[in-house]
């Protein structure tokens, strides 16, 4: 969870945490980096959870079929 590509990745498309991140280290105040932070982690979990959700192998789809 401490992947820098990642944050870096995260930050570049979001905007409340660039702009907490940012907030954190202008007013180098703890609760602000501390929120800053939290915000970032809980929002790289969701982004590793859809990441490994859309890597998920295609299911049941034999010769490339698609069967609806
Ligand atoms: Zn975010």
């Amino acid at each position: 969870m401490t992947d820098h590509a990642a944050i870096r990745r995260h930050l570049a498309r979001c905007t409340p945490c660039r702009w907490l991140t940012q907030h954190a280290l202008r007013a180098r105040d703890p609760v602000i980096v501390e929120a800053a932070l939290r915000l970032r982690a809980d929002h790289l979990a969701a982004d590793e959870e859809r990441e490994a959700f859309l890597r998920r192998p295609a299911q049941h789809t034999p010769q490339g079929r698609i069967d609806r």
